[in-house]
């Protein structure tokens, strides 16, 4: 079966002027796939994404900050643009019809997926979204699409339980704190370490609260942690945890600025470290839900690597061999010491809710 790509023109419609989340990310990205040939190939499938309903929206978000974000958009005209936040959160004009868009185009995904259709996807969608929480949009992100999804795969579509793992360089606060009472989804966000990175959240005593507790996990990454580091804190902590879980689908939220150019990085990732590590979760995915898997664009911002990591993990998903391959990066001797003692607290902390 084919694995799903979910695209729109209409995603290079967010424009951002000057910053780094820019349409230019889906143009490098889709352009290598084109250049891969692999939208002629039986083993991949285009997907049209839908606008998600202002109802669909407000499974996660309230209705006042949906309005502040379409008011903000109408206000951008032209060549103006408007912020959502801070200074991080641009909007254009199209941008709200283009955030609906994004969070519809993961629900597309899943139904895909679903249906039968494909055997996983990835929703090359933009805006981002796993900063956005119930009441703000910020990071980049106007919607959270993983959240969305979430609440669309438990609601409307009769799953019990999902589980989500957050590969993004940036912890994906927005949504670990939408979910971090809640049993029927379990969380993963691997992120450079809160201490030296946006947002400062996501250490690992952040395991969640109530009925939640033990289904949400952290592992903080120190600037230097490379491909290695992430097979250790896999096989050591997220692998048994997965697998007990037994998810009835997998969620990747991915953003390709973990690699060791981006420019906001401070981990090593390489692009086939990308693809290995979505590699391990198809393997559970495999084995407790017919490999159902869905993957959402977060970052990435270093447009060519991301657009080969990307393909990498399209061809991982597809069972096929990466292309794209680059010199192995070691951590070193001190780095992967400091990330087996993480691994450890790890389980210290996660030991009353699962077997190690
Ligand atoms: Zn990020």
């Amino acid at each position: 079966m084919a694995v799903g790509i979910v695209y729109d023109p209409m995603y290079l419609q967010h424009q951002t002027g000057s910053h780094v989340e820019s349409p230019e990310r889906l143009v490098a990205t889709m352009d290598l796939i084109k250049s891969e040939n692999m939208l002629e190939s039986p083993d991949f499938k285009l997907i049209a994404p839908r606008p998600a309903t202002i109802e669909e929206i407000k499974m996660i978000h309230h209705a006042d900050m949906i309005e502040y974000a379409r008011a903000k958009s109408l206000q951008a005209t032209g060549r103006s643009l408007e912020y959502l936040d801070g200074g991080d959160t641009v909007v254009c004009g199209k941008s709200f019809d283009v955030a609906l868009l994004a969070a519809g185009g993961a629900m597309a995904a899943a139904d895909a997926v679903l249906s039968g259709e494909v055997s996983s996807a990835f929703a090359l969608v933009r805006p981002p979204g796993h900063h956005a929480n119930a009441s703000r949009s910020s990071g980049f992100c106007i919607f959270n699409n993983m959240a969305i999804l979430v609440e669309y795969l438990l609601k409307k579509k009769g799953l019990k339980k999902v589980a989500i793992f957050d590969i993004d360089l940036h912890h994906g606060n927005g949504t670990s704190e939408l979910f971090y009472g809640r049993n029927d989804v379990l969380f993963f966000s691997s992120h450079q370490d809160p201490r030296t990175q946006y947002p400062g959240t996501g250490f690992p005593s952040e395991i969640g609260e109530g009925p939640g507790k033990g289904y949400n996990m952290n592992a903080p990454l120190a600037p230097g942690a490379g491909d290695d580091v992430v097979q250790l804190i896999f096989s050591q902590v997220i692998k048994p945890v997965f697998e007990q879980y037994e998810p009835d689908i997998i969620l990747c939220s991915f953003g390709g600025d973990a690699h060791y150019s981006d420019p906001l990085s401070g981990l090593s990732f390489t692009t086939q470290g990308y693809g290995h590590y979505v590699e391990g979760f198809k393997r559970i995915a495999d084995k407790c839900c017919g490999g159902k898997m869905v993957l959402l664009l977060e970052g990435g911002y270093r447009v060519k690597i991301l657009a080969q990591s990307i393909v990498n993990i399209l061809n991982v998903l597809a069972g096929k061999k990466m292309p794209f391959v680059e010199a192995e990066h070691e951590s070193g001797e001190s780095i992967l010491e400091y990330h087996g003692n993480l691994a450890k607290k790890l389980q210290e902390h996660l030991k009353p809710f699962w077997k190690f």
